[in-house]
């Protein structure tokens, strides 16, 4: 049982117990005195990159590294590009059920109103309720779909009503309490009816899973070669004389207050941009809103992969269709991202070295490449989130989605570098100091680990996957060692990297300051891949994702082959098994060791060994252990999802009107910053459509 399911029982007795009559209801009772839970220890910096935690949920931060590299112009371009994102926040509440916005609306007014007691259970749990529906841009579970239940009473929120002097309407009434009402945001089980069963507002209440499907169907051209992404950016409704039809959004459509406001930026934004590429792209999706043509969207899209040399980039649109139980229609979405500039340098100096790490792989001569060429791969920082991005963010994006325009123009594939870091920097540091197996390791990866995971991702792609080549009429990985070839190349990167995290060639190069560094690399791989990886499986499960399985033969390996030496000593104490690599150099030599067998089985295609590596070290899980992990973390209290503030905007302008200026500060309060977008950019009307 969780702890969350054991408060709700202790209440619920304690309704029985107490019975009926008066403000009886627990949530009238002093709350247990508690500051602020979840908020992680300030870095040696002095900043906190975890807010708070609540229910399933943690708030995080994120910095911006890089932003006082850009030029004012540039900053000015990442100001107006936030603006515009922001801009659009109130349509992914109203497409996700067409009551948040009442919902939120009336929850914030309740909140910054009420003057009675706060140092309740029932005002504590009113304001967990209403995190967790900004968190979710609505009143549905970000990720599972459910209805957020209130655990607060009735009495409780008719008490919050009547000190207000707010009214709430009988169907909001039903759809904050009736778990039956709304109940779920994408009904993904076809046989309950997809449309008819999502509380999502793609659809008007009226319109039926088969109707949507016919509409669609009949709208697509055969044989289009270049298909727009139907009914992207529509909501179908059924007409008073039963036509289905599409109310478009765009300036004069659907949403038009909030679309209007988003294209004033990016007209804005059109004085800031840094090339004529940007500038075009820019234009084809102001076009596009001012239109709602979705012709016009390929177009932008075309253009937008294109847009590749400046330091600012971003996403902006109705981009992903998860929300639609049909697949259609795209959630609003925008992220502003500047060119990680650490990364960027990192990847640089590699690549002028690639060919001296091939000389000096530990693989058979045969193996080697006489010129290798190293693998870019892209870092962003972001600088500003919205939408269906925000709080709960993507850590990669790769788009656009259409196929064709992938196909003929390309797309673009970036991992986002700070908000991957602030999810290290917030959650890593209980697990840290619980499985660590000594304060020297906990040290070691506080000062050095977020490099050290860095610069191994740099090894990894720029080096790793561009290294080696196969025998002389040996066919591809995919046709010899067939399911084994993903995860024997990723371990393959995984083990280049490692092997060479401890070559003074970092240090010389400048890579790095000191050895140490690959030192916490080591340990943090080791305890990963032999032991807290597997806090992500139930019980009894395989690994079955090409990484973990990676992760786990390439540990499980060298302890086996370490084991009379005592390379990686693996102990019990107090109850607790720990992992302690005793020698690194040793160490080193089984990566290579492994390393170079790892090469050959890819360069000759031998599948029986690639299985037998795999099978034999990566699949299954030590029961025993596995299960001591899960009790070890679950008693750490670590919130499963992730959200994030943003950092906060100010400019300045010039007397014409020009941005001169921009101040970055980085917020420290959710609550404060929900209710400031809420005050600053509510461009919607409450309700959306009159069907
Ligand atoms: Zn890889």
């Amino acid at each position: 049982m969780t702890k969350r399911q054991y408060t709700i029982l202790v209440i619920f007795s304690l309704i029985v117990i107490t019975g009926c009559g008066g403000p009886t209801s627990v949530d009238f009772q002093p709350a247990d005195a508690s500051g602020n839970v979840g908020a992680s220890e300030p870095d040696d910096d002095g900043f906190v990159w975890q807010t708070e935690q609540f229910a399933d949920l943690k708030i995080v931060r994120y910095q911006i590294p890089g932003w006082e590299q850009l030029s004012q112009r540039q900053q000015a371009l990442v100001y107006c590009l936030n603006m515009a994102g922001l801009s659009g926040r109130d349509i992914m509440y109203d497409q996700n059920n067409r009551y948040n916005l009442r919902v939120r609306n009336l929850l914030e007014n309740i909140y910054t109103s009420y003057k009675g007691d706060k140092g309740t259970k029932g005002w504590g749990k009113f304001e967990v309720y209403l995190k967790r529906i900004w968190f979710s841009n609505g009143i549905h579970h970000h990720y599972s779909n459910k209805k957020h239940q209130p655990e607060f009473s009735k009495e409780y929120f008719n008490h919050l009503l009547s000190e207000t002097s707010l009214v709430c309407s009988d169907d909001l009434m039903e759809v904050i309490f009736n778990p039956e009402i709304e109940s779920k945001k994408v009904e993904q089980d076809g046989t309950l009816g997809l449309v008819e069963s999502s509380a999502v507002n793609f659809y008007g209440p009226k319109v039926t899973t088969e109707e949507a499907k016919a509409y669609f169907a009949s709208i697509k051209i055969e044989g289009d070669r270049s298909p727009v992404e139907y009914g992207l950016n529509s909501r179908l409704i059924k007409t008073e004389s039963g036509e289905i039809v599409e109310e478009v959004y765009k300036i004069g459509g659907l949403y038009n207050d909030a679309i209007e406001e988003i294209v004033k930026w990016l007209n804005e934004a059109q004085n800031y941009t840094e090339n004529e590429k940007q500038s075009i792209a820019l234009a084809h999706l102001i076009d596009y809103y001012e239109t709602g043509d979705l012709e016009k969207w390929s177009l932008y899209n075309i253009n937008w992969v294109q847009d590749t040399e400046g330091d600012v980039d971003y996403i902006n649109g109705f981009i992903e269709v998860y929300n639609d139980p049909l697949g259609y229609t795209g959630s609003y979405e925008t992220v502003v991202e500047i060119k990680d500039f650490e990364a960027s340098a990192r990847m640089q100096t590699l690549m002028e070295n690639a060919q001296w790490f091939e000389d000096h792989m530990p693989f058979m001569e045969e193996h080697k490449k006489e010129e290798v060429v190293g693998i870019t791969y892209n870092v962003v920082n972001v600088a500003g989130e919205a939408g269906d991005a925000s709080p709960s963010t993507p850590i990669g994006v790769n788009l656009p989605n259409s196929n064709w325009i992938r196909q003929l123009h390309g797309s673009k594939s970036v991992s986002l570098g700070n908000i991957v870091s602030a999810y290290d920097k917030a959650s890593g540091g209980g697990m840290l100091s619980e499985f660590a197996h000594d304060e020297v390791e906990i040290k070691r990866v506080k000062a050095h680990g977020t490099l050290a995971g860095k610069l191994h991702t740099a090894m990894h792609e720029v080096i790793g996957h561009a290294s080696g080549k196969l025998e002389e009429d040996v066919d591809t990985p995919k046709e010899t060692i067939k399911e084994y070839s993903s995860t024997l190349e990723e371990g393959r990167a995984d083990l280049v990297a490692l092997y060479f995290l401890l070559d003074e060639k970092l240090v010389e190069l400048g890579l790095m300051k000191t050895i140490e560094v690959g030192r916490a690399e080591y340990d943090s791989y080791i305890r990963n891949g032999m032991m807290t990886q597997v806090v992500r499986l139930e019980l009894g499960d395989d690994i079955e994702e090409a990484h973990m399985r990676n992760r786990a033969w390439v540990s499980n390996w060298c302890y086996e082959k370490g084991l009379s030496k005592g390379i990686i000593r693996k102990y019990v104490r107090e109850g607790k098994t720990y992992v302690d690599i005793t020698d690194y150099e040793a160490l080193r030599g089984l990566f290579g060791e492994l390393l170079r067998e790892v090469q050959r089985i890819k360069s000759q295609g031998d599948y029986e060994a690639a299985k037998n590596l795999v099978e034999g070290y990566g699949v299954k899980v030590d029961q025993v252990i596995h299960k001591e992990v899960l009790e070890r973390s679950e008693a750490l209290d670590i919130a499963p999802y992730g959200g994030f503030i943003n950092p906060q905007m100010e400019s300045t302008r010039a007397e014409s009107g020009e941005i001169i200026s921009v101040d970055v500060t980085f917020p420290d309060n959710f609550t404060e910053q929900m209710l400031y977008y809420s005050s600053q950019f509510s461009f919607l009307p409450e309700v959306n459509s009159i069907h």
